[in-house]
Order: structure tokens, then sequence, then C-alpha cells
């Protein structure tokens, strides 16, 4: 058996290399940057009104108040969208709207309720400074300037920051193609209406596959077969020829007379990494690299299942997405005393307490098997204690969020 950090340290050392590509905006949502992102112009691209009101000359209105107020004619109008076509001479003003381009000759913009307008002339009652309301070109940030660093997960605000600068192709990594499967003669799909005493319902298939979706890669495809060696080897040669790069098998990789996985992989010419951690759950944890794909056993047992994927498989598909993926943390205080009496890492799936302006509590989930799905489903997160650790009540431990 090798360490939870020594496993990791394999896997790092294994990963495939990542694809990168040039994708349509439209299609980036959800990618990690392969480059990083300079402004290809200006923000803002041109000098624009912050208010709707009017565009005049500092020098012809300074000093306006309510009872001598700064007389000046309109000569037109600045639309956002529809700019004017002339110049703001001496003692003249152009009504403009916010966002619209400030007109030659302007340098300043009074806003509607600072004035009042009767027969073609604007009166100012107030002005606090040159230049106020102006938004000037480049103010926000210079062409060339940089936007975002390489491995930027692209989302909402990313996505309109690059389109408001006429960003159209993005340089991304290419989302890590996967291929689930699902082993298990026991297992009836999770949706199907009859179930035999005997049988127990498949949730690792709807799990990993949120799982899958969570870190941003693509799931291909996911299949099922029994505890058989020939269809499992049948299945991964099926998952290899698809040209998924993450292969994650659930089940079958334990001690047991119809664990077949390890075997299957093998004969469909993948090489060992590993196979059983010092932890617990999720002690049978296999993988086996062939080329460039990789191939994961999981644990059949659910919360083995996901605490083995969150720990081992998830920083894969990070890394191939050109990121590395950190759990939030939250210190909190112990509020029972915890303690690993074990020989391996313990991941203790925990509830917190939040309370005002203290610490938030911590308290172990009741009931930790790891057959247990509500451990992981009723838990904010979890702990990892190390052989020997005895956390006393109000010590502060660092809790990984789900
Ligand atoms: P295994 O690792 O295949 O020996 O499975 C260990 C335990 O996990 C058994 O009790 C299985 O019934 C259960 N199990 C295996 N696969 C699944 C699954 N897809 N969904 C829910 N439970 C499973
Ligand atoms: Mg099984």
């Amino acid at each position: 058996m090798i360490s939870v950090l020594e496993a990791q340290r394999i896997l790092d050392e294994n990963v495939p290399p990542a694809d990168r590509r040039n994708v349509p905006i439209d299609d980036a949502f959800g990618s990690y940057l392969s480059e990083d992102i300079k402004a290809p112009e200006a923000s803002p691209r041109y000098t624009n009104s912050a208010m709707d009101g009017y565009a005049v000359r500092w020098r012809d209105c300074a000093g306006a108040t309510p009872d001598a107020p700064a007389v000046l004619k309109i000569i037109g109008e600045s639309q956002a969208g529809v700019p004017f076509d002339g110049e703001v001479a001496e003692h003249s003003a152009v009504r403009i709207s916010t966002g619209a381009m400030v007109p030659d000759g302007a340098d300043t913009v009074v806003r509607v309720e600072d004035t009042r307008e009767a027969d073609g002339l604007v009166s100012i009652l107030t002005v606090k400074r040159e230049g106020q309301d102006v938004r000037s070109k480049g103010e926000e940030f210079a062409e060339g300037q940089l936007l975002f660093l390489k491995g930027t997960c692209v989302a909402a605000r990313e996505l309109a920051l690059m389109a408001a600068v006429g960003i159209h192709t993005i340089p991304v990594y290419g989302k890590p193609v996967v291929y689930l499967l699902v082993t298990g003669t026991e297992l009836v799909c999770h949706d199907e209406d009859s179930i035999k005493p005997h049988q127990i319902r498949d949730s690792n298939t709807i799990m990993l596959t949120g799982a899958i979706r969570e870190c941003g890669a693509f799931l291909m495809a996911t299949s099922h077969v029994q505890d058989s060696l020939a269809q499992t080897v049948a299945a991964i040669g099926e998952a290899v020829d698809s040209g998924a790069k993450i292969i994650v098998c659930s089940g079958g990789v334990s001690v047991g007379r119809h664990d077949h996985v390890r075997e299957a992989a093998k004969q469909a010419g993948f090489a060992e990494l590993f196979w059983q951690i010092r932890q617990k759950p999720g002690k049978p944890l296999y993988a086996g690299r062939k080329e460039n794909t990789l191939i994961f056993g999981l644990p059949g047992n659910p919360v083995s299942a996901y605490m083995c994927f969150r720990n081992f498989v998830r920083p894969v598909l990070a890394k191939l997405q050109g990121t590395r993926y950190f759990d939030r943390t939250l210190t909190t205080v112990v509020a029972e005393q915890m303690s690993n009496r074990g020989n391996r890492t313990l991941f203790v799936r925990v509830k917190i307490e939040n309370r005002p302006n203290q610490l938030a509590l911590l308290k172990e989930v009741g009931r930790q098997g790891s057959h247990m799905l509500s451990s992981i489903a009723h838990a904010d997160g979890y702990i990892v204690l190390q052989p020997g650790e005895i956390l006393q009540p109000g010590s502060l431990k660092e809790v990984s969020l789900f």
C-alpha cells in the first residue's frame, strides 16, 4: 500500500498532455484559457457620457450657480448609437445620453438634474469640475493590457469582458474526454421501477456523471457491465477505442472473486500505476496507464467512489485543463473529540455549524460507513486525520468544503 500523497504524485507525473484549441466565444463557457489574453483595443473605445445631460465646455459654465446660471445654446443631440455631427462651439451645448459619444469641443457633461431647458437654451445651474461625468477613452484599460492569465476559467464575467473588446475566438484547453464504466451484477438502473430484494440501485453512475461535469470534463459515454472478466475486458477496449483520455471504472477493484477491473485493464494493455492506498475510505483504489490514456478503478462503495474521485481523479482532470484544483477550506473549532486510531489516512465527513462572530463549530457526521451515502450527502465537507491524530474539543481544524 502507498500513501495518499505518493499516489497523487504518481498520478501528477502521469497526466497526459493537455489539448489546446481555439474555440468560438459562444462555445467557450466553462473552459480554461490556454494563453494569456490581452486587450485588442482600449476601453472605453471612445470618450462618452456617464449621464443623461448636456455636453458643454468647462470654460463656458465654470462657477455657474442656480442664481447666476450659465446659459448655453442647444445646437444638437448626441444619442447612444447616433453621434452629434459637429463641434461644440463657444456658449453652446449638445444634449447627450448615457454612453453617447462626447462631441468634439466638449470636455464636460452636466447631468439633466443640474440644468433647466427652455426655448432652445439650457441653463447650467451648477457644475463641479472640468471633465465631470465624462468617461475618457482608455480610462479602464489601454490596448495591449493583460486582461486574463492563462489557466483562468471562462464563465459569465470573463466572457462578457472578452465580448466587449471584440474577441471572437478564445484559446482554451480542450475539455478532457471521460468514459465511465460501471461494474456490478447486483446493479439496476437508478430509474428502474422494479427492483428485486437482492439488487441495489446504481447510484454511482449519476453521482460520477455529476462529479465529472463539475470538473468541466466531457462525459462521452457511460456503460454498465456485469461482474464478468470477458465483459469488462471488452468494455475497457471499447473505452480505449472511443478516444477517451480518462476511463473511470466503478466497482470490481477489490480482492473478491468477482472483482475483475485490474485484470481486465491489464489484459487491455494498461500498466498498473498503483493499487491500494493507505486511506479510509477508498483503500482499493487502482490506476493504470496505456500510452496517453489513464484508467481509474474506483471502489464500488459509493462514499469511497466519491472521495477517491475528489482526491485522485479531479486533480488529473484539472491538470488536463491547465489548472490546479484546491478545495476551499474553512478554519473551524472542534466540538467533540475526534481521533484516528487506525493506520491509514482517514477522511472524516463533517458538518459545520456557523455561529455569529465566532469560528464555525465542527462536528462529525454520525454514521461514517463507506456504503452510507448520507455521510457525504448530509456533510458540508471533510477533514483529514493522519494515523494517531487526536483532536481535542476547542482545537482548530481546517475543513475541506464539498
Ligand atoms: P465493489 O467495489 O464492486 O465490491 O462494490 C462494493 C459495494 O458497493 C457493494 O456493496 C456494491 O453493491 C456497492 N456498489 C458497487 N457499485 C455500485 C453502484 N454503481 N452504485 C451503488 N452501489 C454500488
Ligand atoms: Mg462489484
